[in-house]
């Protein structure tokens, strides 16, 4: 294998409760879980231990998940679009002998995992809403795009949404939605995402009901569950009415 090593920062630290990467002098503490330094591993530790795997979603779309699994990570997206390969968040765990994409949407900034070495590796462009750049937990990692609104890009559709972050986006590519964790888990008990603001998420994620009642998407991939979409929206229907 070739030694990339030297192209990548020399200090990222893996957080294994979490999945959380920081970049440069290792903290105390995660900033992002509070677990002690002794819980974490060099990111180079952690490309040995954790292999990011596929799983085949439906045509052109497949979800990556780490094996073992890292923490809290969320799962990440790849989708083959017309224009090229992209992923819709990231792993945490870097591996670099993934197949390439250009481009990382991100839902939220909770959950940027390996992306500024995956950005490194591959120039990718690294997209995710303006309101999330200003959390200290997104601020050592880079951005290519800060983007605001709604927008589409290499087919997938863009729907700036707020509540569980300021800045929370879902994709719509195909007939497949990517709505990572506002609401879960895809079942009767599922609840809108309690961190953050209670009354912004239930009052926001009406505009997300809206858009799944028009576009009725097939499926709903989430951050660790892809559900049917007519099942989902029913649930997502229950979830706002009980928190309204
Ligand atoms: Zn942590």
């Amino acid at each position: 294998m070739i030694d990339l090593s030297a192209d990548f920062p020399p200090r990222q630290w893996v957080c294994v409760p979490c999945g959380y990467n920081m970049i440069g002098e290792m903290p105390e503490v995660c900033p992002f879980c509070g677990a002690r330094h002794d819980r974490f591993v060099s990111w180079d530790v952690g490309e040995e231990t954790y292999r990011v795997a596929e799983t085949p979603v439906a045509d052109g779309v497949a979800q990556l998940r780490s094996r073992p699994r890292l923490g809290l990570e969320h799962a990440c997206y790849r989708v083959e679009t017309a224009g090229g390969p992209v992923w819709i968040d990231c792993p945490s765990a870097f591996n670099r002998t993934l197949d390439p994409v250009g481009h990382i949407f991100f839902t939220h900034k909770d959950f940027m995992g390996a992306s500024n070495q995956y950005r490194a590796q591959w120039n990718a462009k690294v997209h995710i809403h303006a309101a999330e750049t200003a959390s200290p937990l997104a601020a050592m990692f880079p951005v290519d795009d800060a983007f605001a609104g709604d927008f589409t890009s290499h087919g997938l559709e863009a729907f700036h949404i707020g509540g569980h972050t300021e800045g929370f986006t879902v994709y719509l590519y195909d007939d497949i939605l990517f709505a990572c964790d506002y609401a879960f888990p895809p079942n009767g008990a599922m609840r809108l995402n309690p961190y953050g603001d209670s009354a912004g998420i239930a009052r926001k994620g009406r505009r997300l009901l809206a858009i799944v009642r028009e576009r009725t998407p097939r499926l709903v991939a989430g951050y660790n569950y892809v559900a049917d979409g007519a099942e989902w929206l029913a649930l997502f229907e229950g979830a706002l009415d009980r928190a309204a």
